[in-house]
């Protein structure tokens, strides 16, 4: 098995020497850097399994280079760190793509609780992967161009709905629970909720789906969430 790699990025030298000492005590390979801009040069290179991003940084914000990252379409998991205990910065940090939130001062096993809580998630869920076309029965779907072609209709797909078919695509044949979609799909974007999931799963059924309301593919698994099934 092959070592997991942490990328550091945090400027504050005590921390940055607990950290190092902690992560590479439980085995990890660790890299550090000190600015936003050695983060970003540092990820093609090092390839982190998931990084630690402090958001006070010299230079670019700890929000910037989340935010390059996930631009780079990059999607190992971040863990943002802040000294400031601000609602604001969670929802800011959570909006641009980071996966989970610490305060600081925080304590080594909760960190490391978190980290391998992000990491097994990593593992468990299948990446979406560049699909162009899903074939449902007689409704083919093209990712690629957001759009559905039934028998009776064309329809266009929002980049909300790709993204949940990607996913649901890509764990085909599986149960996916509502939380796992706002967390894989919405990111925990502000203001959304398990309800959220259902009105979206209810009007893609709408689009790929001949008869709505006995689907064949994207089916309700009740008490568990929704499963694409596929041949
Ligand atoms: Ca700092």
């Amino acid at each position: 098995m092959s070592r997991k790699r942490i990328l550091i990025v945090e400027d504050e030298p005590s921390l940055v020497f607990t950290l190092r000492d902690t992560l590479e005590n439980e085995g990890y390979e660790v890299a550090i850097v000190e600015s936003g801009n050695d983060a970003i040069a540092k990820v093609p290179e090092f390839q982190p399994d998931l990084m630690l991003l402090d958001i006070m940084l010299p230079g670019m914000s700890g929000f910037e280079v989340c935010k390059k990252v996930r631009e780079m379409k990059l999607n190992f998991p971040i863990i943002m760190l802040t000294a400031r205990d601000q609602e604001i910065d969670k929802v800011t940090g959570l909006n641009i793509g980071a996966d989970d939130y610490m305060t600081k001062p925080f304590g080594v096993k909760e960190l490391l609780a978190r980290i391998q809580a992000r990491l097994r998630r990593v593992n468990t869920y299948s990446k979406p992967g560049p699909i162009d076309v899903v074939n449902l029965g007689e409704v083919r779907v093209q990712l690629n161009e957001s759009k559905v072609v039934r028998p009776d209709k064309e329809i266009e797909l929002t980049t909300r709905e790709v993204e949940l078919i990607r996913f649901l695509v890509a764990n085909s044949n599986e149960p996916v629970s509502r939380d796992t979609l706002l967390e894989h799909v919405w990111r925990y974007e502000y203001s959304t909720n398990t309800r959220t999931v259902d009105v979206h799963i209810s009007k893609l059924r709408s689009k790929i789906e001949m008869h709505p309301d006995d689907p064949r593919y994207l089916v309700t698994l009740h008490g568990v969430g929704y499963m694409m099934k596929m041949p």
